[in-house]
């Protein structure tokens, strides 16, 4: 790895440590004032949820999983990125397979009350509930900023099969998530989050665009005031090797700074986070090279599927990819109601 990440110093060209997204940096003024910059800061924040989105898309659409609906959340004029290198679309596969694989899991063990912090445009209950695999009694509640909450209510709306797909207990609602008081104000006392029912929280690259206390703030509050709670989270880490130095140059150019990366910089500190703020009964981090290998093991009928879309040249600029982001699986089940043991021991498969 020390090798490749030399090579990684050396290149002048634009390389993988940059494609997090597509969109050229903005040009910023000399002289802005505090308020300007962050309403600029926040706007980028957000367009963060359109990248998602249409990465999503254009690995949907070579077919990498299936998702019937991401579509309707990508405008023509947000190419989606269709055209990217097939370790990008291995890396967008091995994201959503986190998330859905800890989601069902929670669902198969009876859990009905997930938390999506930051949710975008993101289809998973849709997905979840298009498969039977989300029961009907399920509450799944999104939270984003006013603007993105909106923009994916009125695009529902708007669409009578997004309509159908997100009928059921789905709600998506506006709040600065860096405020905590409002964030459990929305949760709790509108959207009708019962912290004595198991929940999960789910942060896919959410968390790592706010100072390190706002999500500590968050990650406490799931696991103390909750009698049961899972915690998921997808977010980059290693910003101190070449290539993590270059990723988070390149998204701090984009004006969106990746805020809590520097605290949180590997998967050991990701673990600590949540395990001294009430997550004891287990918590588990890994990169997401050791992710791929437990979710589509090699030789799996999933490994062969991958393999078989998009033929990957650059196998090692794929694990060095894979290894500047973090998943992390967090459990607080002091009454073993999920009858969770050991996230850590079971390879994802609880
Ligand atoms: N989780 C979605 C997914 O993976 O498809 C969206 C991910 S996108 C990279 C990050 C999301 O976090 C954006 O929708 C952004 O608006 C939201 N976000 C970041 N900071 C936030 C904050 N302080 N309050 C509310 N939402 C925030």
């Amino acid at each position: 790895s020390k090798k490749i990440n030399k090579k990684w110093t050396k290149k002048p060209r634009k390389n993988i440590a940059e494609m997090n997204d597509f969109v050229p940096p903005s040009t910023a003024p000399a002289v802005e004032s505090k308020e300007t910059k962050e309403a600029k800061e926040r706007a980028a924040v957000i367009s963060t949820s359109i990248d998602a989105a249409s990465a999503k898309l254009g690995a949907v659409r070579k077919g990498y999983w299936d998702d019937p609906f991401v579509h309707f959340f990508v405008n023509e004029d947000q190419e989606p990125l269709t055209h990217a290198p097939p370790l990008f679309n291995r890396g967008t596969t091995t994201r959503v397979a986190c998330i859905d694989c800890v989601a069902r899991l929670f669902l198969e063990h009876g859990g009905r009350q997930v938390v999506n912090l930051g949710g975008g445009s993101d289809t998973t209950y849709a997905r979840l509930r298009h498969g039977h695999a989300m029961p009907d009694d399920a509450l799944w509640a999104e939270v984003d900023f006013p603007e993105v909450a909106a923009a994916k209510n009125a695009r529902i709306a708007a669409h009578p099969e997004l309509r159908s797909a997100f009928g059921g207990r789905y709600a998506m609602r506006g709040v600065d998530l860096r405020d905590t008081d409002a964030l459990k104000h929305v949760l709790v006392d509108e959207l009708g989050v019962d912290t004595q029912k198991p929940t999960l929280f789910v942060s896919e690259i959410v968390m790592v665009y706010m100072d390190a206390e706002a999500g500590d703030r968050i990650i406490e509050w799931a696991g103390r005031a909750f009698a049961c709670s899972m915690f998921v989270t997808l977010e980059h880490i290693r910003p101190d090797d070449a290539f993590g130095r270059r990723m988070v140059a390149h998204i701090a150019e984009r004006g969106c700074p990746l805020r809590s990366i520097a605290a949180y910089g590997t998967p050991e500190k990701q673990q600590a986070r949540y395990a001294t703020r009430g997550f004891d009964t287990a918590s588990s981090a890994f990169t997401m090279n050791e992710a791929y290998e437990r979710l589509l093991p090699p030789g799996s009928a999933e490994a062969r599927h991958v393999a078989s879309l998009e033929i990957l040249d650059e196998v090692e600029e794929w694990h060095l990819l894979q290894d500047h982001y973090c998943f992390v699986v967090a459990l607080h089940d002091p009454q073993h109601t999920l009858h969770i043991d050991r996230p850590d021991a079971l390879g994802f498969r609880l």
